[in-house]
């Protein structure tokens, strides 16, 4: 990471991100200020970085390097980083811990902004717990644990942040963070901090209204219930216990699972690793990615991957599905293109 020669960025056209839930427009024959670096520093007081490589910032270990790269400790520095950022028409992408991303072979041309705002703390005497965006699922977890709130158990071993989990409504066991949000405080399009309930968010599977709209989730507020600590222990090592037999293990570079479980025409939700296992995804590879031995639906870099490979070979596995089922599978997993080329 270097603080090297900064390029002035033009874009020619508007490019709207073709891959589901990226959510990225750039900007329209706009000339990105050529001092925004500067700029940055004056109204974030950070350094920004500059050619960052992404791969150490994705679970998946793939991506290019990003133009501009900033790591917002605070909240009040992760508004004026992304009030800024706008109003320099600088293409731009929050992320939390990377968990659920592909990031290009090309990196990223403008600012990834990670947030690493952390802090949690529970209401005074109510059973509810609130959550900078950027704390990690696992903190908050323990600290429930601690406090004796009961409730998010079924998301122990889900990796990542608040942010990333409540923007695509992360879940396991039949549950989702969204059942436990009561509140939250988003930064919108206009830059104004809001506060917003449950509804807002329109939770369904694996998805939240964060995915269609500009907004950032700055904090959560989650409604949970009194419980012993002893109780809600138990059901953390029980949770972990059953992913541990399904998952790969921490060390392995992926992104989750990759597909969505599909909706078939009769209404009934069922594993994509159904459909993967059925067209023999386990034995396919792509270059360095291949197909997790314990889990068809699980697509892992085993061998310095692209994401090219990732791309392609995810591909192969919806084209089978389709031909065999005529089900059409849904990426879960995010891929971040790297934007129009620099001139
Ligand atoms: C081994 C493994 C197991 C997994 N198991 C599960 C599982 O059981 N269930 C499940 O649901 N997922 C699972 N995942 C996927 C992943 O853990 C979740 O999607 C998680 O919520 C991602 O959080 P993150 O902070 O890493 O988000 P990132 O991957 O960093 O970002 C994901 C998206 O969230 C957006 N985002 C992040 N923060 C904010 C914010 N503050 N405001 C607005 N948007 C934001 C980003 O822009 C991006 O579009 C698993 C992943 C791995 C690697």
């Amino acid at each position: 990471m270097s603080n090297v020669e900064m390029r002035p960025l033009l874009y020619n056209a508007i490019y709207y991100c073709s891959f589901l839930d990226c959510n990225i427009k750039y900007p329209q024959m706009s000339r990105v200020k050529e001092n925004y670096p500067e700029d940055f520093l004056e109204n974030v007081k950070k350094t920004l970085l500059t050619s960052v490589p992404l791969r150490g910032y994705s679970n998946f270990k793939i991506g290019g390097t990003a133009d501009y790269f900033f790591e917002a400790a605070f909240n009040q520095e992760l508004v004026d980083a992304i009030i800024c950022v706008r109003e320099a028409s600088v293409p731009y992408y929050i992320i939390g811990g990377g968990y659920n991303l592909l990031f290009d072979d090309n990196g990223f041309r403008g600012l990834i902004i990670k947030n690493g705002v952390k802090g949690i703390r529970k209401k005074e005497g109510i059973p509810e717990v609130e959550a900078f965006a950027g704390a990690s699922l696992g903190d908050l977890l323990r600290f429930c644990e601690e406090h004796g709130l009961g409730g998010l158990e079924f998301a122990a071993g889900i990796p990542g942040t608040v942010g990333g989990a409540v923007f695509g409504n992360a879940g396991a066991f039949e549950q989702s963070i969204g059942d436990f949000l009561k509140e939250a405080l988003l930064l919108d399009a206009k830059g104004r901090q809001v506060q917003v309930g449950r509804d807002y968010f329109e939770f369904k599977y694996r998805h939240s209204f964060l995915k269609e709209k500009h907004d950032v989730l700055l904090s959560a507020v989650f409604e949970l219930r009194e419980e012993e600590g002893k109780t809600i222990k138990a059901l953390i090592d029980g949770n972990l216990e059953k992913r541990e037999k399904k998952h790969p293990p921490h060390d392995l570079p992926c992104a989750g699972s990759y597909f969505k479980n599909p909706v078939l025409s009769s209404g009934e939700r069922v594993p994509a690793a159904y459909f993967l296992e059925k067209i023999g995804a386990k034995k396919l590879k792509v270059g360095g990615a291949a197909v997790y031995s314990g889990h068809s639906n699980f697509i892992i870099n085993q061998e310095n991957a692209s994401a090219q490979d990732v791309v392609q070979l995810a591909q192969e596995l919806k084209r089978r599905v389709k031909e065999m089922f005529d089900v059409e599978l849904e990426e879960e997993v995010i891929f971040l293109p790297a934007g129009p080329s620099t001139p």
